[in-house]
């Protein structure tokens, strides 16, 4: 019997790879919603070939090319934040959140709040809204299967376990494009070089994360909401080969580990079967190939990410959101060349110092303090100039 499935991000890089399984194994899975930002052409190819019932743009002013690219095929076309919303509400078996950013929280929370299955790729959704999601994941009885490749692997290593008998969990970090340059090097680099990642391949804004381990960062708070054994008990490490997506390590001092090729369709597939397991078109692993596993901890003096996040998280309340808001404006400045490198961090270090609002309740309080951080980061961003 085939199942239902909505993904929001669609035409991005998660999207693709979820959309590569479906297309593989076609009679198992029937499309309801497919979404974009302002991406229409793309979206409407992908609509029509996986006969989705929607299709929405984010961004309103791309639905008359969504609506033109569509015309004839009987899929609905949508725009704007609520259509979002309203293709996640619809119900389907599983829901991947795929967006980039803040902006995939109000769909995800509305796929929570209908009491769905989600996927959840999006880790600035749960960075942001933290115990708000998670209150409101018990609330409607929603499960989230953590998505990416560290969440989902620690989810594999703990199943069986007992979350009582878990000492600690080590999220294992690439160490991205610039962990062996200096700090003049680093100082320098350019986009195209940021977004060069050696061993995924993977949108933009998150290679730029994994470039200054912003990406752990957020991971690192991800993780403190999805699997709550304490920050005391979460740890980092850098792992430049990314074999080992994450480990566990229980109290007998037995650590479990998942090992798999870097491609996200291995994550992906296990969301997608949960609990059963599925094919993929990988490789098998060879670890006479592969060689060697190497480990170092994290440089937090020349990619001080992690100490941030880290120092957010214990902060609590609404520093992890005032981080990501600040952090996502940081790095379109740097995409757009309006700051170096190293000013991505100072510039969402600098929105922390300068903002405080009160623990956030409900979704609109984290949207609120989200659209409140970003004018703190712009105005963050005109004391940060080119380097
Ligand atoms: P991409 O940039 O490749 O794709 C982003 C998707 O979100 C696109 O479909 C884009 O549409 C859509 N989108 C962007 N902005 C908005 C908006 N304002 N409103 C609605 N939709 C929007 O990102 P990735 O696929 O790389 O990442 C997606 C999420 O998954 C991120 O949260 C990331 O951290 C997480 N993740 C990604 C991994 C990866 O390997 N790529 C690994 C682990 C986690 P459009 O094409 O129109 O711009």
């Amino acid at each position: 019997m085939s199942r239902t499935i909505t993904l929001l991000g669609a035409t991005g890089s998660i999207g693709a790879s979820t959309l590569d399984l479906v297309r593989r194994n076609r009679s198992e899975w029937q499309v309801e919603a497919l979404t974009a930002n302002c991406s229409a052409k793309e979206l409407a190819v992908l609509a029509r070939e996986f006969g989705a019932k929607v299709a929405v743009v984010g961004d309103e002013s791309c639905l008359p090319d969504l609506r033109e690219a569509l015309a004839g095929s009987g899929v609905e076309a949508a725009g704007g934040p609520e259509a979002l919303c309203y293709a996640a509400q619809r119900p389907v078996d599983m829901t991947v959140a795929a967006i980039v950013g803040c902006a995939g929280l109000a769909p995800t929370m509305a796929a929570v709040e209908r009491g769905g299955t989600i996927a959840l790729a999006n880790k600035e959704a749960l960075v942001s809204a933290g115990n708000v999601m998670i209150s409101a994941v018990a609330k409607h009885g929603a499960i989230l299967l953590p998505t990416d490749s560290e969440h989902n692997a620690i989810f594999q290593c703990l199943s069986g376990g007992k979350m009582e008998d878990v000492a600690k969990i080590t999220l294992t970090a690439s160490g991205g494009p610039f962990r062996t340059w200096d700090a003049a090097a680093i100082n320098a680099a350019t986009p195209e070089q940021a977004v060069a990642h050696p061993n995924w391949s993977m949108g933009a804004k998150i290679s730029v994360d994994s470039a200054t381990m912003m990406n752990k960062g957020l991971e690192y708070i991800e993780a403190h909401h999805l699997f709550p054994v304490g920050l005391d008990r979460l740890g980092i490490v850098v792992h430049p080969q990314s074999i080992i997506h994450s480990m566990v390590e229980f109290r007998d001092r037995s650590t479990l580990a998942q090992l798999g090729p870097s491609d996200m369709r291995v994550p992906i597939a296990s969301c997608l079967a949960y609990p059963e397991r599925m094919e993929t078109p990988l490789e098998p692993l060879n670890l006479a190939n592969i060689g060697e596993l190497t480990f170092q901890a994290p440089n937090e003096d020349l990619f001080p990410a992690t100490r941030i996040a880290r120092e957010a998280i214990e902060t609590g309340g609404a520093s992890p959101a005032i981080l990501n808001a600040a952090n996502e404006i940081a790095v379109e400045a740097f995409l757009s060349g309006q700051i170096g490198f190293s000013r991505i961090t100072a510039v969402a270090e600098a929105t922390l110092a300068r903002y405080d609002a009160p623990s956030p309740s409900t979704l609109e309080d984290v949207l609120a303090i989200d659209s409140e951080a970003r004018k703190r980061a712009a105005e963050a961003l005109e004391h940060a100039p080119l380097v």
